[in-house]
């Protein structure tokens, strides 16, 4: 009796160690989206994106060569859309909270690239950030017209206007070259009824984008407009004066204009 209890008990064991096997090895073939692609831990990479979307480690010209695999990850494995939703959330929330007073003048503004349309399937070129800003390419890229909308703030963007803002898109692209391309994109996509599309005039050229957008914004309380909220995926879109009663950073770790 003692013999086959005590085999039992190894059957038992065996049993154990084979199911635990096959659950490793699972979760070893299904890493966390942040190991993804990434071989070594992401973990460093993880702290460097925390601190770009937080603005402390600017300036940045390329994702720093160790994260590539781990940005792409991200961009390309749910996160940053999840990440956009969540934002988006918390404007609605506050948006909800909004008294508009039905003057017209109550205004929010948005960024164009990488706010309401999204450039990602340029950047896939740009392997997410690890090459370096190409101007002519992305001019080209743009010109063709075909920047898909950011679901989540195309849902923003419709409710906020069916809560009675004035909604401004507010672009640092040329207005000269990309005006007219810029404009038929947004309504392809469903970016209809905003108050106005503000891009850069040729006059305007040569300024930086905090300058740029803090002279539009500027222009905006001086005719009135209160503006309530403030959205965009740079810091260059949220700084400087004027800026809003509230901004909010949406995620973009592939690139960073000044
Ligand atoms: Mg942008």
């Amino acid at each position: 009796m003692i013999v086959i209890g005590e085999m039992v008990r190894r059957a038992r064991e065996i049993i154990a160690m084979i199911i635990f096997a096959v659950f490793s090895s699972a979760a070893a073939l299904t890493p966390p989206y942040w190991n993804r692609g990434g071989g070594a831990s992401c973990s460093h990479c993880l702290s460097w994106r925390l601190a770009a979307e937080t603005n402390n480690v600017e300036p940045w010209r390329t994702v720093p060569a160790h994260c590539c695999s781990c940005v792409g990850a991200y961009i390309t494995g749910g996160q940053y859309q999840h990440d956009l939703r969540f934002v988006v959330e918390q404007i609605l929330s506050y948006a909800d909270e909004i008294p508009v007073a039905g003057d017209g003048l109550d205004a929010w503004i948005l960024d164009v690239d990488d706010t309401c349309i999204s450039n990602v399937d340029y950047y896939k070129s740009k392997r997410y950030g690890c090459e370096p800003y190409d101007p002519a390419a992305f001019r080209s890229w743009a010109m063709e017209g075909e920047c898909p909308a950011i679901q989540s703030v195309a849902e923003l963007f419709a409710k906020l206007i069916e809560g009675g803002f004035k909604v401004f898109l507010v672009t640092g692209r040329d207005e000269e070259n990309l005006g007219q391309v810029t404009s038929e994109n947004l309504h392809r996509e469903g970016f209809v009824g905003y108050e106005r599309l503000i891009l850069r005039s040729a006059a305007e050229k040569g300024r930086s984008a905090v300058e740029f957008k803090t002279e539009v914004r500027r222009r905006l309380v001086e005719q009135g407009y209160r503006i309530w909220g403030n959205v965009g995926d740079q810091w260059s879109d949220l700084r400087g004066a004027f800026v809003g009663n509230r901004t909010f950073k949406l995620p973009n770790p592939m690139y960073f204009v000044p």
